[in-house]
């Protein structure tokens, strides 16, 4: 067991000076039984080091980005040059062009393209955009699936099926939450009765096309065929959230992935993506067809601007970071590595009893404590997030960090090794006969 007492300090000084003593609500332990958070100074490929030394194998990839391990030398190199060659100009650059063309090449569905600094930038802005295209103002969400802290994504489902949303969160006005509507995922009725309803005031029907935020969850067979039919029936965009998904089972996005049959029937209108695209380095994108972008300023009247987007060394950490995910069997590699680590962790929960429902897809994989299957919100709350949380501080004080979140995946890298997966398995196997 390691011992953290400097992070145990730095916390309390953080609690002094940054609300809550975390820059982002999900990193404090509040959703694990609460403590300091583990405050690391150092991360190399597969692994971290906290301010007192401790060493962690990483499953976080700081909730997602970090596909290609921390600090990867290519990476690394890409952004010491551009910092080197000045970090900001506020004029275009060719190395948005280039981000940009790997982008359409990899994503087909999106004819233009304009970077932002975050997923809720990009996010907000395909809302706006498809409001600006379609005249209309409302939009259907599914329930669990997060899309960033804007008003209109933060919304809740209303009680009862179709019902107007209820905020999130203090701050956002009813009037707002009014204009989303929230359904059940994988779940073709819900959507079909909502569109019947508000079909011709919703503007876009926003999903991540493959989930991300409350466990990996892959659409039922014919899911995403049937939603983009039902939206475009209704006369609205289809708008896929792939800050998550893009990249991170192979090299393209969920519309171009293998495990769906008919890429025709599944194209979105619009995309937002961030996280991996900018190798670590803060970054949103959106894009899609060429006359809904062209809504966009400076040729449209949707406006959207940013001082610090597409700056050159997010930019070129993204270009560095696609690079390496070209490199062939990269992907094939984290699967392999996955696929074991998720055999062992089932076999060991299952040898002490404990519920364990794992959802892989390619390298990644969500392990929820209940013992059944995982294709909608409401069956990952009942996920038993007391006997998470002592798992999750079991694991850390054995050095494996994972996220503090009885939903968020486990994520593998291009740095993890056979070692570090059969190091986890015992951990593991540790914990779940301790709980
Ligand atoms: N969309 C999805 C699917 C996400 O998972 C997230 C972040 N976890 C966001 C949007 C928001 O991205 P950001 O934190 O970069 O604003």
């Amino acid at each position: 067991t390691n011992q953290r007492p400097t992070s145990q300090v730095l916390y309390e000084t953080a609690l002094q000076h940054i609300v809550g003593g975390v820059n982002s609500p999900s990193r404090s332990y509040k959703a694990v039984g609460g403590g300091a958070p583990v405050f690391m100074k150092r991360a190399e490929g597969a692994h971290f080091w906290d301010v007192d030394n401790n060493r962690y194998i990483d499953y976080l990839a700081a909730y997602g980005p970090i596909i290609t391990g921390h600090a990867h030398p290519h990476i690394t190199e890409a952004i010491v040059k551009a910092a080197r060659d000045g970090v900001l100009y506020g004029t275009p650059t060719e190395l948005e062009i280039k981000l940009a063309m790997m982008l359409k090449e990899a994503i087909p569905s999106m004819d233009k393209v304009r970077f932002v600094n975050s997923g809720t930038e990009a996010v907000m802005t395909t809302i706006r955009v498809a409001r600006a295209y379609t005249g209309r103002s409302k939009i259907i969400k599914f329930a669990g699936c997060y899309h960033g802290h804007s008003d209109l994504v933060l919304v809740a489902a209303g009680s009862g099926p179709s019902t107007l949303g209820i905020p999130d969160s203090a701050g956002i006005p009813t009037t707002i939450a009014h204009e989303v509507i929230t359904v059940p995922f994988n779940n073709l009725p819900a959507l079909k009765e909502a569109l019947e309803r508000w079909g011709h005031e919703t503007a876009a029907v926003m999903v991540e096309p493959i989930v991300g935020n409350f466990g990996m969850v892959m659409p039922h067979e014919g899911y995403l065929e049937g939603l983009c039919s039902l939206a475009r029936e209704a006369g609205s965009l289809v708008i896929y959230d792939e800050v998550i998904s893009a990249f991170r089972f192979h090299y393209g996005s969920a519309q171009t992935f293998s495990a769906f049959p008919d890429h025709d029937a599944i194209q979105p209108d619009l995309t937002a993506l961030g996280k991996i695209i900018g190798g670590g380095l803060p970054i949103g994108a959106y894009g899609g067809r060429k006359e809904i972008m062209e809504q966009v300023a400076p040729l449209g009247p949707a406006y959207q601007a940013g001082t610090m987007a597409g700056n050159p060394a997010s930019i070129s950490a993204g270009i560095a970071c696609l690079e390496v995910l070209q490199e062939s069997g990269i992907y094939d590699r984290m699967d392999g590595l996955a696929a074991k680590l998720a055999h062992g962790l089932q076999e060991a929960a299952d040898r002490n009893g404990v519920p364990l429902t794992i959802n892989r897809i390619r390298g990644s994989f969500s392990a929820h404590f209940c013992n059944h299957p995982i294709t909608n919100y409401d069956e990952a709350q009942d996920t038993d997030g007391e006997q998470f949380g002592r798992f999750f501080k079991l694991m850390l004080d054995q050095g494996i960090n994972l996220a503090p979140s009885k939903y968020e995946a486990w994520f593998l890298t291009t740095a993890h090794t056979e070692q570090d997966i059969q190091v986890t398995i015992a951990a593991a196997q540790t914990a779940f006969a301790q709980l």
